[in-house]
């Protein structure tokens, strides 16, 4: 792309970034930070793009998931390696169900900055700056701690390297081998969801037992021992990442080094603004959040701007509505996708739509309103008759109390037993496990 550069974005709009105050303190970070090695390769991210084409034509289905803001604080071996379950549980649901691969793509070894919908916050009459993430300020109350510190951003780099050195060893060392698929069942997980999984999980082993007797050694295959999985999250903060933007000499091509897929959030996709700009020029595999506000004159500007050669697998629409209204907004996106005859995938969010204030002050979202809207993005694509690409989950795998709701019904008061997010309230292991069996129902109708 001969009119883009990495830089582009700075001449353009900018908005839900922070405004550092210490400029050279800024810029000792982003030349450290472009000597250091890109987190993500050219190949992997093709490779991504090549599974997301297939998720476009039905052949294939998107699960991407993780939490809503990676922590500093709670990073630790265990939490990846239980959200990297219940995602391999996850998947192994839909693979079983639906019959088609599970492209398996972590919110992720990256996901640290957050878009806020108020540039500040008011607690007990003091005013102070909205949290950002831990790549630009601190949780805690206190001025000093929302002090934007450029600095932050070494310690994400170096806590997204330490990630994915664990994901890439659980997919390929052994870990994610299919023969341990009763391995992946998390203690907390509800009797009931546990039940039905350990059903499945008898089944496959069955079958690779039976391959094996018949001298089919699926034991040894590529395919039967490891598993792609895959980094993401949303490219908010662009100092990050256009200090982790590297020339692919392969291709001759940019890439975001940063996360094999990037996404544009829900407000920061203003067209001739910073965050497409920057997201245009690389060759990652792009999501870009719909909203109840996404216009259909919007869409189409954005689908050019990100995605010009029409390729398959370059652009994933998530599509974030709220239950009860995606009746009213898919289907208008899906015409405007269908007049310019645009090659997309189509996952969906059931989360951010659905936020609202428990009775007991909690931000939390009804396990109910996020199957209710599961379910309607699949009824609409039946009646359009396109096809349902992905799903888009807050989720973890530690037994949190975050979402009201699921076959073990967390209901507000106990919302305080166990609220660990930093940002918006993730599934919990049973809940994840529960919303994989109703999308793998809706796969196979
Ligand atoms: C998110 O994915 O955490 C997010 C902020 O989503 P959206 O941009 O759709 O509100
Ligand atoms: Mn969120």
């Amino acid at each position: 792309m001969s009119d883009w550069s990495k830089d582009n974005w700075r001449s353009k709009p900018r908005v839900q970034m922070p405004d550092y105050t210490d400029p050279e303190a800024l810029r000792a970070v982003e030349h450290q930070l472009a000597k250091y090695p890109p987190l993500v390769f050219a190949g992997e991210a093709r490779k991504l793009k090549a599974d997301l084409a297939a998720a476009s034509r039905g052949e294939a289905f998107l699960l991407q998931g993780g939490d809503c803001a990676e922590s500093f604080e709670q990073f630790s071996a265990d939490a990846i390696r239980d959200t990297f379950k219940v995602m391999l549980q996850m998947a192994m649901v839909l693979t079983y169900g639906a019959k088609v691969p599970v492209i398996k793509v972590g919110r992720m070894a990256g996901q640290f900055a957050k878009p806020r919908s108020a540039p500040t916050e008011t607690v007990g009459g003091v005013e102070l700056p909205s949290y950002r993430g831990d790549i630009i300020n601190e949780l805690a109350f206190t001025t000093e701690a929302r002090i934007p510190d450029p600095t932050k951003m070494l310690q994400a780099y170096t806590q997204a390297a330490a990630t994915l050195n664990l994901l890439r060893a659980f997919s390929t060392g052994g870990f994610a081998d299919m023969h341990r698929v009763h391995s992946w069942t998390l203690g907390y997980t509800d009797a009931e969801e546990m039940q039905r999984y350990s059903e499945i999980a008898n089944r496959i082993q069955d079958s690779i037992d039976f391959m094996a007797a018949a001298g089919i050694d699926g034991g040894t295959t590529h395919e039967f021992s490891t598993v792609d999985f895959y980094t993401s999250h949303e490219s908010l903060l662009l100092e990050y990442e256009e200090a982790l933007t590297r020339l692919d000499s392969t291709s001759g091509k940019w890439l975001a080094g940063s996360g094999h897929m990037i996404w544009i959030g829900d407000r920061t996709r203003q067209p001739d603004g910073a965050h497409v700009e920057f997201a245009r020029g690389v060759q990652n595999p792009i999501g870009l959040k719909c909203g109840p506000t996404t216009t259909a004159d919007d869409l189409k500007v954005l689908m050019s701007k990100l995605n010009p050669e029409n390729e398959a697998g370059r652009l994933t629409l998530i599509a974030r509505f709220g239950a009860g209204s995606v009746g009213e907004h898919l289907p208008r996106l899906i015409k405007a996708v269908r007049e310019e005859g645009a090659n997309v995938v189509w996952s969906c969010d059931p989360m951010h739509g659905n936020t609202i204030k428990s009775s007991t002050g909690y931000k939390t979202r009804p396990f109910d309103s996020v199957l209710r809207e599961v379910r309607e993005f699949f009824g609409v694509h039946e009646a359009e008759g396109t096809i349902p690409g992905g799903v888009h989950f807050e989720m973890t795998g530690l037994d949190v109390t975050e979402c009201t709701g699921g076959v073990r019904a967390v209901t507000d008061e106990d919302l305080s037993h166990r609220y660990h997010t930093a940002c918006d309230p993730r599934l919990n292991a049973s809940q994840s496990l529960e919303l994989a069996f109703l999308v793998a129902e809706e796969l196979t109708r």
